[in-house]
């Protein structure tokens, strides 16, 4: 459409450089042509383009404005002068007085001491700086933001053409250490355990795009449009899928939300914007998703991460959708065991892949919390996250071995490491076949002592472990993770559509809900609480339930409805005073009675208890024992506070031992207390999940355990080798002692009594 009328910057610089590109000449004679448009365009006495070489060394390709006999001369290190720093941060800069700055690092050969103000922006692909595009004046010019994106928007063309290999081959365009062609072992963190090995699948964007600028906004805005609409009907019918095939579970949740974000009106005016500078749909989808990446580096609040991996993978998704599958190179071959490599990775994404080949997800960022973790745990995928700069040192097809044991991986491992890693894999193999073997057992001591193994949970997909791991039951379902996986909080219907889910996939066994233990470090991202200078300690967990007893009773209800006509076990978390727990209980029955009075079923039989986690309610034990049905110990919070050590600082995590007389000299009034009373009692912090601590703990007198499901196996085992009543003896001899600790004493024990730890 023309109008007539003169084009708006940048339309019209686009335009000017569009003619360039088309046109024929090398591309050396396109980039001299680009930077001589721009200066003019813009007004500026210099334009400089600068190309990063092999070395991260940036090469002065192509001016108007500085001494000619510069260019193919002047070379910067990345992170050296002003254009270094531009290529290092990956930020525009906008400078009156650039010469003031203190990163300006003159070079006299350049001649471009009389040039005060500087503009320059870095030249972005696949998310790598490949150069900077700047302008300078004589002037302390202030430049404008309009003149920023404008630039901007010529650096994404330019970026097509210093990759397109006729610059600077496209060998020297791999980073240095890609190249390496050495084993390498990088440290990480894990986010699932397991091992895997296989051939690198790297996740790249995998659009190419052709054209860049465009005749008509109005045409490139209805692309854009349609686009967006088959996107939707694409994402609806993959999460049907996901729903039938992976079973009900919190990841769908996840990709629900994802789905929510796909109709983001402020991600959508930000295309339509760069649209309306010149830009194709495709490039302005491409020029958003730039920026986000950029800015990403600089967010550390993961939830604010989250969400920009979702924009990420809904604008690589947008894209397939404006270019057409013609120009995707998702065919690319699929090993038959396959190590998916990402920077970072939305959860759809992941499972786009077909997941029967999938031995491992690497990724350069990513926390235990992100969504793409949930779902990969829920796919039972080993994944090792914050595995910086991995996409930079390794090729497609290369060997790589996963371990998300130890969060690690090693890249193009040698004879020695691979060999290393089968044994390690086939013995864990075996082991799990053996606590497989194990799997339809009781947990029953060689002298006969039944134990109760639980398991922990917090997501839907936990509870396949129950038959899988053969336990008895979920000793601690922590209410709190569905609701940290989601954008909002769920109604009272949603509650109960989740628990009801819960106690089907149960079946018989029992499930120990948890109420709502927010706070501390469990953050819901809707949640807007307050900063707290000890949250640990803070507005948590109960304390919350009672100041604000509405969320209370929403969850009640939602349970008390969801275990209609089956029997309901509830425990409220971080009981500090027994009034707190009485009041909570009250709060029970008034919404038992509320069910009742409108005619609703309610649970067969009802346990109400109480989390022992705070050490004041150790002395008011008599009083609390006659008010509860059942008590749990909470031993990651209980000896936090107990040692006034942070549960989450890995410094103090090997100061004070649980394995410990002093620790026993804890529990072993706890355990005689509840006997007495007959209240049933439980353990469920991480002390249960290690052989060594479950198995002072039987000897301390617990029956009943919760622990992570991976560990029912171990203890099971030590369980089963283990004769309770010898262990009592030798563990009363151990308790008069004041060692700090007695892990090797009965490490020992075990070894002389074939107890299998
Ligand atoms: C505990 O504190 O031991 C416990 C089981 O609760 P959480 O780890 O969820 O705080
Ligand atoms: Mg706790």
């Amino acid at each position: 459409m023309n109008t007539g009328l003169p084009l708006p910057t940048p339309r019209r610089l686009l335009a000017r450089v569009r003619d360039v590109m088309a046109a024929s000449g090398t591309a050396q004679e396109h980039l001299d042509q680009t930077v001589s448009i721009i200066a003019a365009d813009m007004v500026a006495e210099v334009c400089s383009v600068y190309v990063r070489r092999a070395g991260d060394v940036l090469e002065l390709f192509a001016t108007e404005g500085l001494n000619k006999s510069a260019v193919h001369n002047t070379r910067l290190r990345v992170g050296e002068g002003l254009i270094g720093e531009i290529a290092a941060s990956a930020r525009p800069f906008a400078l009156s007085d650039a010469q003031k700055h203190p990163s300006f690092a003159y070079r006299p050969e350049t001649g471009e001491e009389i040039y005060h103000s500087l503009m320059g922006v870095p030249v972005i692909r696949g998310g790598r700086v490949i150069g900077v595009l700047s302008v300078q004046n004589r002037s302390r010019r202030n430049y404008s933001e309009e003149e920023v994106e404008s630039l901007q928007t010529v650096a994404m063309v330019l970026a097509e053409l210093v990759s397109g290999g006729e610059l600077i081959s496209r060998e020297e365009q791999i980073p240095a250490d890609g190249i390496a062609l050495l084993p390498l072992r990088i440290e990480g963190t894990r986010l699932n355990a397991g091992l895997g090995i296989g051939e690198a699948v790297l996740h790249r964007p995998r659009v190419i795009i052709e054209r860049f600028v465009a005749e008509d906004p109005t045409v490139e805005n209805e692309r854009l449009r349609q686009a967006l609409s088959e996107m939707h009907g694409a994402l609806d019918d993959m999460l049907r899928v996901a729903g039938f095939q992976t079973g009900k579970g919190d990841h769908i949740d996840v990709l629900e939300t994802y789905r929510m974000f796909a109709e983001d009106a402020g991600w959508f005016a930000r295309i339509k914007e760069a649209i309306n500078t010149g830009l194709t749909a495709e490039a302005a989808v491409q020029k958003v998703h730039n920026s986000i990446r950029t800015r990403m580096g600089k967010i550390s609040d993961p939830y604010l991460r989250e969400r920009i991996e979702d924009f990420e993978d809904l604008a690589e998704r947008l894209l397939q959708h404006l270019v057409g599958s013609e120009n995707s190179s998702d065919q690319i071959f699929f090993p038959e065991d396959a190590i998916l490599i990402a920077r970072t990775m939305g959860p759809a994404q992941l499972l786009d892949y077909d997941r029967t080949h999938i031995r491992g997800l690497i990724l350069e960022e990513g926390s235990p919390t992100s969504h793409v973790a949930i779902v990969a745990r829920a796919l039972d995928i080993p994944v090792v996250g914050n595995v910086r700069g991995i996409l930079d040192k390794i090729e497609q097809g290369e060997q790589v071995i996963v371990d998300g044991d130890n969060g690690q991986v090693f890249v193009r491992p040698g004879d020695d490491v691979r060999q290393a890693f089968l044994v390690n894999f086939q013995s864990r193999e075996i082991q799990k076949a053996a606590y497989a073997s194990l799997r339809d057992l009781p947990a029953v001591s060689k002298d006969g002592i039944r134990i109760q193994l639980e398991l922990n949970a917090g997501l839907l997909v936990d509870l396949q472990q129950l038959e899988e791991a053969g336990a008895d039951g979920i000793g601690l379902y922590r209410t709190e993770i569905p609701f940290m996986v989601r954008s909002d909080f769920p109604g009272v219907e949603e509650q109960r559509s989740l628990y009801a889910k819960i106690l089907d996939q149960a079946g018989n066994k029992p499930v120990a809900f948890r109420t709502l233990d927010v706070g501390g470090d469990k953050v819901l991202p809707y949640w807007d609480d307050a900063k707290e200078e000890n949250p640990a300690m803070g507005w948590r967990a109960i304390r919350i339930s009672l100041d604000r007893p509405f969320i209370l009773r929403q969850q009640l209800r939602a349970l008390i409805q969801a275990a209609a006509g089956r029997n309901l076990k509830v425990m409220f978390p971080m009981v500090t005073e027994l009034g707190e727990f009485t009041a909570a209980r009250k709060i029970l029955n008034l919404e038992l009675e509320r069910e009742s009075g409108r005619g609703g079923t309610l649970p067969l039989q009802i346990h109400c208890g109480a989390m022992l986690e705070v050490p004041a309610l150790l002395f008011q034990l008599s009083g609390l024992l006659k008010e509860v049905d059942f008590l749990s110990v909470g031993s990651n919070d209980l000896f936090q506070f107990l040692f006034a050590a942070d549960r989450g600082n890995p410094d103090l995590w090997e100061r004070y031992d649980l394995i410990s007389p002093l620790v026993f000299s804890i529990l072993k009034p706890i355990v005689d207390n509840c006997r007495e009373a007959g209240v049933p009692l439980c353990l469920c912090g991480e002390m249960a999940g290690d052989p060594l601590g479950a198995m002072a703990l039987i000897g301390l007198g617990f029956r009943e355990i919760s622990l992570a499901p991976h560990a029912v196996g171990p203890v099971k085992a030590m369980i089963r080798s283990l004769d309770v009543a010898s262990l009592e003896t030798y563990l009363a001899t151990l308790g008069q002692t004041d060692l700090h600790n007695v892990r090797e004493n009965i490490r020992s024990y075990a070894q002389d009594h074939g107890v299998n730890l």
